[in-house]
């Protein structure tokens, strides 16, 4: 399979966030994305640079300014911040209270949701080249591929049409789903990442051409907090084209693969024709961030369950952190994907 990648998505070097009261390693490294590729090179998988195919299909889902936003972010605040620092906002925007200024650091504060997402030097070209890794794998389903994997990093499906939140810049899984839209009428996202991804679903929420459906661990009590609650459906256009799939903490893998079933059925009701699958790897039960029991197996198992659906499907990565099964579960996966493809 052809992995798509380019090293300049390696710059985005957060160092450190909040969690439990304590600042702590910021689990988000680079380093993920070279166990990623390296494994999966080893396994026989080719890396191919993904094309530069410019800023137009990242604002055809983003906000404008939000965009441009990045192109300048990091010079900003070192001139303001006058020193070897990263650039974390101490403000956010309010609900109702939402103007928004000409500083860098409350423009950082609204379009940022939390402290996950810090600017540093090399964040515009990583970001940027992780939404090319996965626009270039929709123009290839354009153009005739069938299976292809965005080894995207920094991960996206957090990310809403003018925020960042939870690791994510640019939602890399919604670019490449509507510019999918260009040849096929009704693609489906798949998101089996551990953590909702409330990003993409608000993108999408008012759409019936885009169907989002994500399993994760539900989000009362675990991040992203605020959406993609079983009660989400859509709204207008979009309503039914909403699918939450939510488990308990502790979950384990026979569950979770009946809900990968439940996927599945939903994209074949919907009669999809090209699929997008946020892939994350956190899910699995030695992760740092997972509360769920989920193996290479399961993940084998998740990928022959997408697979049979028989559609051009694009693998665009999200999460999946430094835990020891990372790059097994990918190659696994990968593998499984691969094989029960060539069985159709
Ligand atoms: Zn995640």
């Amino acid at each position: 399979m052809k992995i798509l990648f380019d090293e300049r998505q390696l710059l985005h070097a957060p160092l450190d966030y909040f969690r439990q009261g304590k600042q702590i390693p910021h689990p988000e490294q680079p380093q993920r994305a070279v166990l990623l590729r390296d494994a999966l090179v080893a396994d026989g998988h080719r890396l191919v640079q993904p094309g530069d195919h410019g800023t137009g299909p990242i604002k055809a889902v983003h906000d404008a300014g939000y965009v441009d936003f990045f192109e300048t972010a990091w010079e900003r605040w070192a001139a303001y911040a006058d020193g070897d620092t990263i650039a974390v906002p101490n403000y956010h925007v309010s609900h109702g209270l939402n103007r928004l200024p000409t500083g860098i650091v409350g423009q950082l504060g609204y379009y940022t949701t939390d402290t996950a997402c810090p600017v540093t030097p090399g964040t515009r070209d990583a970001i940027y080249w992780s939404a090319q890794a996965a626009i270039d794998g929709a123009h290839r389903l354009i153009g005739g591929e069938d299976l292809v994997y965005s080894l995207c990093r920094p991960p996206g499906h957090h990310a809403s049409r003018m925020n960042s939140n939870g690791f994510c810049f640019f939602n890399n899984a919604a670019i490449a789903a509507h510019h999918l839209r260009q040849k096929f009428e009704r693609v489906m996202i798949l998101d089996i990442d551990t953590h909702a991804g409330q990003g993409t679903q608000d993108i999408f929420y008012e759409r019936g051409d885009v169907f989002f459906v994500s399993i994760h661990v539900d989000p009362s009590d675990y991040p992203p907090f605020f959406a993609c609650y079983a009660d989400e459906r859509g709204r207008g256009a979009g309503l039914g084209a909403s699918l939450n799939i939510v488990l308990d903490k502790g979950t384990e893998e026979p569950d979770i693969l009946a809900g990968v079933d439940q996927m599945v059925a939903a994209a074949r009701e919907f009669q999809a024709d090209a699929v997008v699958v946020s892939l994350g790897f956190d899910m699995a039960t030695d992760d740092p961030l997972s509360e769920l029991t989920f193996s290479g197996t399961g993940f084998e198992g998740a990928a022959a369950r997408i697979m049979a659906l028989n559609l051009p499907t694009l693998l665009v990565q999200e999460g999946g952190y430094l835990g020891p099964s990372l790059a097994n579960n990918a190659v696994q996966f990968l593998r499984a994907a691969e094989t029960a493809r060539r069985d159709i």
